[in-house]
């Protein structure tokens, strides 16, 4: 019908591992993300640091194509945070900033590593996800942005 398949993601400016601005459609957040996020790249510049991203939003179809490549580390799309423009894959060589001082301005603005520690440079915003929040679960906060599915 060539509706936008998206909806509620707020496009952002931000630097990337691909030697330029991060292209679109990964350049977005989920839009009650923006301001934490603006906030979090500019409490990065202020410590001496920028924030530099090999991944932000992810539509549903590539999360789709990822899965089939790399099944094993691929999270299916709706239990991915980064379909929900609430999870980024920081390029950790490239912000200027030791990893515990990166952590604690990201955790400043609510966006934390996966419990496990793996993927050390994976962040995501998980405040508003979970029982009793504003999304009870990742499949919702994915249906919130993305018309796909
Ligand atoms: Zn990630």
């Amino acid at each position: 019908m060539g509706s936008n398949p998206h909806k509620h993601l707020a496009r952002v400016e931000v630097d990337s591992i691909y030697g330029g601005p991060l292209p679109f459609p990964l350049c977005q957040v989920a839009e009650d993300c923006l301001e934490s996020f603006l906030q979090l790249q500019a409490d990065l510049a202020r410590a001496g640091g920028r924030l530099v991203l090999s991944d932000l939003f992810r539509p549903y179809y590539l999360q789709e194509e990822l899965k089939r490549r790399k099944p094993r580390l691929a999270l299916a799309p709706l239990r991915s945070f980064h379909c929900a423009g609430r999870a980024m894959d920081v390029t950790l060589g490239a912000v200027g900033l030791e990893y515990p001082r990166l952590r604690e301005i990201m955790a400043g603005h609510h966006w934390f590593p996966l419990l496990s520690g793996r993927e050390p440079w994976h962040f995501q915003r998980t405040r508003d996800v979970g029982p009793g929040r504003r999304f009870t679960s990742v499949a919702e906060a994915v249906r919130w942005v993305s018309n796909d599915r």
